[in-house]
């Protein structure tokens, strides 16, 4: 019994071990990544359902990594959060974002706004409003193009939240609060926080044929931003079913495969060439 007891702490500790080092990998390829550019954005359109025209676009980021090829952001972000690079990454996106969304517009592209995820880190940064300020000044963007996303998890500490947001408001950018309903839900402090839109959290959309109580959530979500003003869009719309469900549940606006999955930059800049938006 002793020496089992011996080879488990043994066992336990190299695999500790080998995770420690699989992390510090992860951490210097990362810091490798960031300064060899090897983090690319790609764009997925929004649509007004009715029109079928883009109303806006969402960056999400990609990591081609140079063995690996690519690796999608929810196997290296939350890494990224621990070790604090993600300040270093996130300010990378924006920067980038802004970039791409003012130099469409510079070549005639209709214009839209361009959606940016915040990271929690960001949004407990004491400097955030200037730092987005400074993007924006130094892209030339105008700030009506730029909307940022934050999660229901940042807006736990409902004074900070709501003092950021007032901040951000200032700048003149759009702010949604994303995968809306997944969230602690902080019914009661919606209409104290300074936001623009709701998304809808694609676990809900992904069932509202097959169950009743998904269906429930949705439609009570597009009722409350009705009531409070706010616009919506639903995410992760993937078949004809869930677009008609939600046009007449009255949310007109979409994002997911069901009209395109995220493109890399040249092709997103082909299809707002070809489609007219708003
Ligand atoms: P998210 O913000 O909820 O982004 C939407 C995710 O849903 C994206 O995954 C997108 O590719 C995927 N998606 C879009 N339409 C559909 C659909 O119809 N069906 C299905 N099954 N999926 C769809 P992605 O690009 O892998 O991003 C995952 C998450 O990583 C994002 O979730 C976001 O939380 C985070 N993320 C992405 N880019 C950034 C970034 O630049 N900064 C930060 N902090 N987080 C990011
Ligand atoms: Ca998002
Ligand atoms: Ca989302
Ligand atoms: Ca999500």
């Amino acid at each position: 019994a002793k020496e089992n007891g011996k080879s488990d702490i043994v066992l336990f500790s190299s695999e500790m071990r080998s995770f420690a080092l699989q992390k510090l990998q992860l951490e210097n390829d990362l810091r490798r990544a960031i300064a060899g550019h090897e983090f690319v954005l790609h764009y997925q359109p929004q649509v007004e359902i009715e029109s079928g025209k883009i109303i806006g676009m969402e960056a999400l980021i990609r990591w081609n990594h140079p063995m690996k090829g690519s690796i999608s952001p929810g196997d290296f972000i939350p890494y990224a959060e621990q070790s604090g690079l993600i300040v270093a990454i996130s300010e990378w996106v924006l920067l980038e974002a802004c970039q791409q969304n003012k130099a469409w517009q510079d070549a005639g592209l209709p214009k839209v706004p361009i959606s940016v995820n915040l990271s929690s880190r960001q949004f407990l940064q004491h400097n955030l409003k200037n730092k987005v300020n400074e993007v924006l000044r130094h892209t030339g963007l105008a700030p009506q193009y730029l909307e940022l996303e934050i999660t229901e998890g940042m807006t736990m500490d409902v004074d900070h939240a709501i003092a950021s947001l007032v901040e951000l408001k200032q700048l003149g950018v759009q702010v949604s609060i994303d995968d809306f309903g997944t969230g602690y839900s902080s019914l009661s402090y919606l209409k104290k926080f300074p936001v623009d839109r709701l998304k809808i959290d694609r676990s809900f959309v992904r069932d509202i044929m097959d169950d009743p109580s998904d269906a429930a959530i949705v439609a009570t979500i597009i009722s409350i931003t009705r009531h409070l003003n706010l616009k919506v869009i639903a995410e992760g719309v993937e078949t004809e079913e869930q677009l008609s469900f939600l046009h007449r549940n009255q949310c007109h606006e979409v994002q997911g495969y069901w009209f395109s999955p995220p493109l890399n930059a040249e092709k997103m800049g082909t299809l707002l060439g070809r489609i007219t938006c708003r």
